[in-house]
């Protein structure tokens, strides 16, 4: 049971892509790319995070979509 046997805890079908570290809710802690992206353009973006799948997937959706990536930066640094 690793990270990638699981689902995203939104949707229930995507495949994790990102983990939130400090959860609001704990029952929502893994997110695919699709939920991922909705979070970032609602403007609620995921602020402590881990990647899941060794590549800056999470990171390039804020690229694409956060105005405020700056911000967030220092998170992954
Ligand atoms: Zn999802």
């Amino acid at each position: 049971m690793g990270a990638h046997s699981r689902k995203c805890d939104w949707c229930g079908s995507g495949t994790p892509v990102v983990r939130d570290m400090e959860p609001v809710n704990p029952e929502f802690q893994f997110w695919c790319e699709d939920c991922a992206r909705a979070l970032i353009i609602k403007g609620d973006p995921i602020e402590t995070y881990r990647e899941l799948d060794g590549e800056p997937i999470y990171g390039r959706l804020l690229d694409e979509h956060c105005t405020l990536k700056r911000f967030y930066s220092f998170v992954t640094a």
